[in-house]
């Protein structure tokens, strides 16, 4: 390839259509069978670059509590850091403290033993008690539940194949092999971000609600992968409240080519823009 041709090259890798490859491309540059394949699918894989924070808690009731306690959810973090957070959960009502029940309102010193004397010198409680830390003394207490948050960042970085191709003997590898050449863990182009796959749209006014139509990207089709993509998040999420997400989805579009003699090929463009082939008889001939 020339100087000329790589530039050239690079520029035409910034515009969405050098993502998708051809069957014309291909034949140019790599073997593929001769004559017309018999079908052509138009697939795509899914990556999902997601972080969010997981939010966890649990309860603990309290003699007493920290009267700076505040209430109510803390404040959503701002990062995608560890955080814990203490908050009062609920008054459970006064009552007797149970901590000083023998002794109301006093507890043994641990430093005399309750002896009231430390060597030869009297100590510094009160003739061998302190007030009961518990109650400060009152032997009432107030009962409180606090509860514990921790916020804690969790990520999913992952590209889905359409489950019917990953189950055809001669593409084995090709989600494996297109994952090392799309090297799907870095940031992907914007051009193949899919902002919506739920594939809601509005309906009509006079009959109200929405319809659904099944997502695809410029006519390829995600197969199975946006179910896939939506179980693998809720499993990150799972036992957990999902207090914040950044999810981004891309589309990696590739081309399912039979032919009549059983051949049965994979071909996509990769991250530096060669096309690629993957299946029977895909022995690329290589423009690397
Ligand atoms: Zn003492
Ligand atoms: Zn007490």
């Amino acid at each position: 390839m020339t100087a000329r041709d790589k530039a050239g090259f690079l520029r035409d890798m910034s515009s969405l259509a050098s993502y998708f490859p051809t069957l014309e491309t291909a034949r140019a540059q790599l073997s593929l069978p001769a004559g017309e394949p018999v079908s052509v699918e138009r697939l795509a894989m899914l990556v999902v670059h997601a972080a969010l924070i997981r939010r966890t808690s649990w309860a603990e009731d309290v003699e007493i509590a920290p009267a700076t306690l505040e209430r109510g959810e803390p404040a959503l973090p701002d990062d995608l850091e560890v955080h814990h957070h203490v908050r009062l959960d609920a008054d459970l009502g006064g009552g007797p403290c149970t901590a000083c029940a023998a002794m109301p309102g006093k507890r043994p010193c641990r430093v005399c033993g309750g002896k009231g004397m430390l060597f030869l010198s009297p100590c510094s409680c009160a003739n061998g008690y302190i007030p009961c830390p518990t109650c400060g003394g009152t032997t009432k207490s107030n009962r409180v539940r606090l509860r514990y948050y921790t916020d804690a960042p969790a990520f999913l970085t992952e590209a889905y194949m359409p489950t019917h191709v990953t189950a055809v003997p001669t593409l084995f590898g090709l989600e494996s092999r297109m994952e090392q050449d799309i090297q799907f863990q870095q940031p992907l182009p914007e051009e193949l971000r899919c902002h919506d796959l739920t594939g809601r749209v509005a309906g009509s006014a006079y009959r109200g609600g929405e319809r659904t139509i099944r997502p695809d990207f410029h006519g390829h089709d995600f197969g199975d992968t946006i179910d896939k993509a939506l179980a693998g998040l809720s499993a990150i999420g799972a036992g957990a409240s999902v207090v914040r997400h950044v999810i981004r989805a891309y589309a990696w579009p590739f081309l399912r080519l039979r032919w009549a003699m059983g051949e049965d090929l994979a071909i996509y463009v990769d991250r530096i823009g060669s096309t690629k082939v993957f299946g029977t008889s895909g022995v690329p001939l290589g423009i690397d």
